[in-house]
């Protein structure tokens, strides 16, 4: 199996999704993992979530 984030031919593990319900999680592989545990990136996920939101409201 290949990492759905960055395409890397990588043993994947489960990773519970940052904002997201109790049961959600993602197959990743480590160095993603890593990377979203180590990072906000769930602010920047909420970013891009407000600016469609922004987009479509102002639309
Ligand atoms: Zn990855």
């Amino acid at each position: 199996m290949t990492c759905p984030l960055c395409a890397s031919d990588a043993p994947l593990s489960s990773f519970p999704v940052p904002g997201g319900p109790v049961d959600a999680s993602a197959d990743v592989c480590a160095t993603c993992a890593a990377q979203i545990d180590g990072t906000p990136e769930d602010a920047h996920w909420r970013g891009l979530t407000s600016s469609m939101w922004s987009e479509g409201a102002a639309g």
